[in-house]
């Protein structure tokens, strides 16, 4: 199967997935995750069509980005864990950064995006399973209550949803419900009408379970293996 193939099965299954539930398949992106990917089978993936794609190193993207700069209007976005002293180079090379996980972080991204005079499209990454190893926000910590509090100060981010990767399960009809806990936490803060705060994003769902998401509300699935087969442990 080429890449061409991939992505064309992909796009029947989102339909297909949308459909269940009475979605228009037109609210859910794909995105395809090309961390460890080379420059050639993602030129591959967007002579498929696809113009969203994530990263998860800055400096690995960085790389790539010049690689891959003739290409026209590709959207790049940060999905992995960013450190402080990598936001400036970050809101440089990525159009939004998907994995924000602190006040700090999202103040350096902030400070980076006056600077280049432009508004930053950035989600809040929800460590919904509560696991210790992996990194984003606690749904029901303080620090997450800051971070929606201060968005009327962080006025050069936009802040537009929600990103988690759940606890992983061979099995996708375990992850529902974290997949409806997320979308659930979602509903309870649009319903705060929060000043600067506008949560229409939900990224979730990834190659092994994105059908359970979208049934579950997803707007950005996020697919790497199912696109490009299977990465090459790093
Ligand atoms: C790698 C990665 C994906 C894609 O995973 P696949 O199982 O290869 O589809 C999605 N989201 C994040 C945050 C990732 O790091």
């Amino acid at each position: 199967m080429s890449i061409a193939d991939n992505v064309a099965q992909i796009q029947k299954r989102i339909t297909a997935a949308a459909g269940r539930v009475a979605r228009n398949p037109q609210e859910v992106a794909l995105m395809a995750v090309t961390k460890t990917v080379a420059p050639e089978p993602i030129r591959e993936a967007y002579a498929a069509g696809l113009r969203l794609f994530g990263e998860n190193r800055v400096q690995e993207f960085a790389v790539k980005a010049q690689a891959l700069r003739d290409l026209r209007d590709p959207e790049w976005h940060m999905i992995g864990h960013l450190q402080g002293n990598k936001a400036a180079k970050a809101v440089e090379l990525f159009s939004g950064i998907d994995s924000v996980d602190s006040v700090r972080l999202a103040q350096k991204l902030n400070a980076a995006a006056q600077v280049s005079g432009r508004k930053l499209s950035v989600l809040l990454e929800i460590n919904i399973g509560g696991e210790q190893a992996k990194s984003g926000l606690d749904p029901d910590s303080p620090e997450l209550e800051q971070l929606l509090s201060a968005a009327p100060e962080l006025d050069h981010l936009r802040m537009s949803g929600l990103m988690t990767v759940p606890p992983f399960s061979e099995n996708p009809e375990e992850t529902r419900p974290y997949f409806r806990r997320l979308r659930e936490l979602r509903d309870r803060v649009k319903e705060r009408n929060l000043s600067a705060v506008s949560l229409h994003t939900l990224s979730m769902g990834m190659s092994h379970d994105f059908e359970v998401a979208i049934e579950e509300g997803s707007t950005c699935v996020r697919i790497g293996t199912a696109i490009f087969g299977e990465r090459r442990r790093a």
